[in-house]
């Protein structure tokens, strides 16, 4: 199979999966829960996920691992699992996946602020390396990056990725839209500032993740292709920005409405299109059938 990047040099337009953190809570997982331990303790349900994006038309998947480095899971006194944990998590939607289609492990920030002097850039780079390799054991194809904000965070754990298994790496950033119109991650760093950065620390596809919804997606990926015109570009867009209502967080944007911001979307330059926060299976369902009559033509 070809590398995700050359697919889409060769002109592909991908489609990605949508939500599992929501997607967990619907299932049952309780605030205080540790999400990652399900793929020890509830791995059908876990696989249940995978293969609903999967059916949904999803030519990626992400596994359940987003917090599963040694710092979040020291938290609920899992260090010791990190290994195990992922190779799991990767295994899991590797088998939804089968060999057709490509599982992306998800890795998200450690929760440690290097600029507070809570953590080394040694400490930080092991984790993310340790996670990576147990990522790649169980079965991943690609390493994923994600909701990050901390450039340099992204950047270490870009290398460790890079320098310890031989997956290609996808690294996306969070960004908010300012008052004057501009993008920025909570940390102050701009879409422009994020792809040289990465890009010089090796990545090999870049893009956003979660944010405030897949219209505000369009003005991020002009300003990566700004500086970048040929950077595979991955979005995964919440479902609308989060509003809290009776007592629970909800995310508006329906598949229709979100679908309609496609076109807009992959014509900025973004190049694989899947969901975060609040994205169900049917909004993929409808961005894949989307995608594929206009896009997948062979
Ligand atoms: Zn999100």
């Amino acid at each position: 199979m070809n590398t995700i990047a050359k697919d889409i040099r060769l002109g592909r337009i991908l489609i990605s999966d949508g939500a599992w953190g929501t997607y967990l809570y619907e299932k049952g997982l309780l605030p205080g829960e540790c999400p990652e331990l399900w793929n020890l303790d509830r791995p059908d349900d876990v696989l249940d996920i995978a293969r609903s994006y999967i059916d949904a038309g999803s030519d990626v998947i992400e596994t359940n691992s987003f917090g599963a480095n040694a710092f979040k899971l020291k938290s609920y006194g899992l260090e010791a699992k990190v290994k195990d944990i992922n190779i799991a998590a990767a295994a899991i939607s590797r088998k939804a996946a089968g060999q057709g289609k490509r599982v992306l492990g998800s890795m998200g920030p450690t929760g440690k602020i290097m600029m507070m002097g809570d953590v080394t850039t040694e400490e930080l780079y092991n984790a993310f390396r340790e996670q990576a390799i147990s990522l790649r054991e169980g079965g991943a194809d690609a390493l994923v990056i994600e909701t990050m904000s901390d450039l340099d965070e992204a950047v270490i754990a870009v290398r460790a990725c890079k320098e310890n298994t031989s997956a290609e790496v996808i690294c996306t950033m969070t960004f908010e839209k300012t008052a004057d119109d501009a993008f920025h991650s909570m940390m102050g760093i701009t879409p422009a500032q994020m792809t040289t950065g990465l890009i010089e620390a090796g990545v090999d596809i870049i893009g956003a993740n979660c944010g405030t919804g897949i219209k505000n997606m369009i003005g991020i990926v002009k300003e990566i292709r700004t500086i970048s015109a040929d950077i595979p570009v991955l979005i995964h867009a919440n479902a609308g920005a989060p509003i809290y209502q009776d007592g629970k967080t909800v995310f508006p944007e329906t598949p229709l409405q979100m679908a309609g911001y496609l076109d807009v979307l992959i014509d900025a330059g973004a190049n694989i299109i899947g969901g975060c926060c609040g994205t169900t299976p049917e909004h993929i369902r409808v961005i894949a059938d989307l995608i594929k009559k206009r896009y997948q033509l062979t």
